[in-house]
């Protein structure tokens, strides 16, 4: 399958479907993202605080597929830029996956309470010109945190990935990202499996043979969205993927659309203030 590309704000391009390692245990990382690799993603969204770094640089190094083919995004967690430590943090995912640049890393949450990430988004700036970085983004970030950072740095965000799925489209978010010309990745784009008795999804995977999970993904995709659903289990991780063989009508995604309820999976970023 050929995965479509999105290109970002500053040129670089990022396949529209890929594959998340949350949740995915320490032990188990290297199997499961090599499965991925094989069955063809080439996207892969870490980060630091999901522990698995190593793992995924192990299944990385044996598949042979080529460093420039790969898109890797991981992230820096809250402890760490709070101290100051960005660049060190970059430097630890860059060893644990075993590469000498990211293609995207995230200010993993805001934290707003003081403005921290307005630093690390400085050393991220200097990281990004050094070539340790393709590609700077945010991550939670509410439409006020994107006019601090767009006010005080030099880059403007290429990505701003949130959590979307039929039951809770953020379209402020959306719209805020749009204004700045910042493309959204959808985290938890299934709303990790909580959709998938929802009318329309269940009569859209009748209709075209499929199952709940590749309809929810095509409305993603349809919609313009970047997302990388994860699973450990081979044959979903495969069917996920397989999902460029049929297309939702415009009334099936506008039915879709509807679902929205506030169907919230994680914590709201207005908030929670992590440390
Ligand atoms: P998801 O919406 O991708 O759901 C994953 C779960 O859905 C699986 O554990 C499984 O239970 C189920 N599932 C997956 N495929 C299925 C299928 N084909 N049939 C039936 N059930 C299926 O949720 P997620 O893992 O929370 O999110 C995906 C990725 O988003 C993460 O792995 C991570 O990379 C990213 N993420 C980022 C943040 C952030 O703060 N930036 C937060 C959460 C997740």
């Amino acid at each position: 399958a050929t995965v479509p590309t999105i290109t970002l704000n500053d040129g670089a391009t990022i396949p529209q479907l890929g594959f998340g390692v949350w949740q995915v245990p320490a032990e188990d990382a290297e199997k499961v993202v090599a499965e991925a690799l094989k069955v063809g993603y080439r996207h892969l969204d870490n980060a630091a605080v999901y522990g698995n770094e190593e793992g995924v640089g192990r299944a990385i190094a044996a598949s042979g597929v080529p460093r420039e083919e790969l898109f890797i995004t991981t992230k820096v967690w809250v402890n760490d830029f709070k101290a100051g430590n960005t660049k060190q943090a970059l430097r630890t995912s860059l060893e644990k996956l075993g590469v000498d640049y990211v293609d995207l890393y995230l200010i993993h949450w805001p934290s707003p309470a003081d403005e921290a990430y307005l630093d690390a988004w400085k050393a991220m700036e200097e990281m990004q010109a050094e070539g340790l970085i393709r590609s700077i983004g945010v991550s939670n970030f509410l439409p006020e945190h994107l006019d601090r950072v767009v006010e005080a740095g030099t880059v403007v965000p290429a990505i701003n990935q949130v959590e979307i799925h039929p039951a809770l489209q953020q379209r402020e978010i959306q719209e805020a990202n749009e204004r700045h010309g910042i493309k959204t990745q959808a985290w938890s784009p299934l709303a990790q499996g909580a959709v998938f008795e929802d009318e329309p999804v269940k009569a859209a995977a009748e209709a075209h043979g499929v199952s709940p999970a590749q309809v929810v993904i095509r409305w993603h995709l349809q919609r313009g969205r970047i997302l990388f659903p994860k699973s450990v289990t081979p044959e979903r991780i495969a069917s996920n993927f397989d999902v460029f063989g049929f297309e939702l009508s415009e009334e099936e995604l506008s039915a879709i659309d509807g679902l929205e309820r506030d169907g919230r999976t994680g914590p709201n970023p207005g908030e929670f203030n992590p440390s």
